[in-house]
């Protein structure tokens, strides 16, 4: 069944960097506007916005849906019905799904997601006036929309008329799209420009995209002017979403820049009994412990281990968990995961390949025979596992993630012009994958 298939990795998660903030410095509040009312009531919608309840699939968001059991199908806040325009039309251009089930009540809270949380939960209470705008980065499947979604939710339990608009930045660019073809554009504007709280997921979609990233940025302006709350997440730090527009990077820098790690071992425990928990099972520590040693640096891969147990232990009708049903459970998946690509695998034949040791790789020699041979190495741990760019850089003898992200261009540029190494990066991925 597609449905519990989950995408499996394995490498040392257990590498947890210091939680940082980024080099942008929180942005001063000042008391007398924290005071102030964040949201004014002039919701300032033209008459026509109707908020009738209705429903937009999950896959529209960020992979949603996958967590069904513990997410249950979440219905819009609102929606903007346009005469002219058909549901589905109106569905794109105009956005606004949050998903009541992402709560703060829900995120557990480890070391790893510590400042992130807590920034969010400042945002929730005071938005408008606390950290704004805030933006949220750091791997796959490490609880960004989630805390996202907390803001949101967290907004609207305070102030249930406040305007809070959820959507994904793939889907705004979309919506921008459909909104030129259907003339639509001043709508889309207005639209945009007039919630209270806007919370746009994996900006680095913006990517090369001018023409979203200028309107995006208008908006952006339009609502940080009003002190309207705006939230952002993304796999990256700003500064290395490619052509991300200059005037919005620096605008980030008013706000703060958050990153979500990997989680340690116990936080991965902790999440697997609250969804267990919340499922009125019950699960015993070494079965915990072994889904989360496991399941390392992603909580919707180790979800999705735990969902397929779950299925399962229903299918044979029982409630029982025990360590040999999960072995029997996940037999598959952790098959597959002995046969990933690790970056250790990486190394090893990259070093045979040009002709250096694997200890060259984590040095600090900077001689050309080495630093290329380990660019590439890094290149290929981005391209071929799943793990982050600090997780890369610290298996590369400690070395920054911008290391890496530098190191994942030049291979990128090398392939183009240099036909020897792109043979090399040719002839080693194919090994790599067989
Ligand atoms: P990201 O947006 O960073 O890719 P998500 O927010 O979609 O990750 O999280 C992936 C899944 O893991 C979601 O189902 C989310 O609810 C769950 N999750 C992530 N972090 C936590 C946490 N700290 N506590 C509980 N569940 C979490
Ligand atoms: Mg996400």
């Amino acid at each position: 069944n597609d449905s519990f298939q989950v995408r499996i990795q394995i490498g040392s998660a257990d590498y947890v960097a210091p939680m940082a903030i980024g080099t942008e410095q929180p942005h001063i509040v000042d008391p007398a506007m924290a005071a102030a009312a964040p949201f004014p009531n002039s919701l300032q919608q033209p008459s026509e916005f109707v908020n009738p309840n209705m429903h937009t699939g999950a896959s529209l968001s960020n992979n949603l849906g996958q967590s069904q059991p513990f997410n249950q199908g979440y219905q819009t806040t609102g929606r903007h019905v346009n005469p002219g325009l058909t549901t589905a039309e109106n569905q794109v251009i105009f956005a606004n799904n949050l998903n009541p089930s992402l709560t703060f009540d829900n995120f557990v809270e480890g070391k790893s997601n510590q400042l992130a949380r807590a920034s969010a939960i400042q945002v929730g209470e005071n938005p408008g006036t606390s950290y704004n705008p805030l933006f949220i980065f750091g791997g796959v499947g490490l609880g960004k929309t989630h805390l996202m979604h907390a803001i949101g939710n967290h907004i609207k339990a305070h102030n249930p008329e406040a305007n809070v608009v959820y959507l994904h930045s793939e889907r705004f660019v979309n919506g921008m799209v459909a909104a030129l073809r259907h003339n639509k554009i001043e709508e889309f504007k207005n639209y945009y420009r007039s919630v209270d709280a806007l919370l746009i997921d994996d900006i680095q979609f913006f990517a090369n995209k001018t023409r979203s990233m200028e309107e995006f940025f208008h908006t952006f302006n339009v609502l940080l002017e009003c002190q309207k709350q705006i939230i952002m997440t993304g796999d990256r730090l700003p500064r290395e979403v490619e052509n991300l527009d200059d005037r919005l990077q620096s605008r980030l820098v008013w706000g703060l820049t958050v990153e979500v790690e990997p989680p340690d071992v116990e936080t991965r425990v902790a999440i697997l009994r609250k969804k267990v928990e919340h499922m009125g099972l019950d699960i015993p520590n070494e079965v915990a412990f072994f889904i989360a040693r496991r399941f390392r640096s992603n909580i919707r891969d180790l979800e999705g281990a735990l969902l397929r147990v779950l299925a399962i232990l229903r299918l044979r009708n029982t409630t029982t968990i025990t360590l040999d049903f999960v072995q029997d459970a996940l037999r598959d998946q952790l098959a597959v995961m002995d046969k990933m690509v690790t970056i250790e695998s990486i190394k090893k034949l990259v070093a045979e390949h040009f002709n250096i040791r694997v200890a060259d790789l984590d040095s600090k020699s900077r001689a050309r025979s080495i630093t290329r041979p380990r660019q590439m190495a890094m290149a290929l741990s981005k391209e071929l596992t799943n793990h982050s760019l600090p997780e890369i850089g610290e298996k590369f003898g400690g070395r920054d993630h911008t290391t890496v992200l530098h190191a994942c261009r030049k291979v990128r540029e090398l392939i183009q012009s240099d036909s020897r190494l792109e043979e090399a990066h040719r002839i080693l991925s194919r090994t790599l994958r067989s």
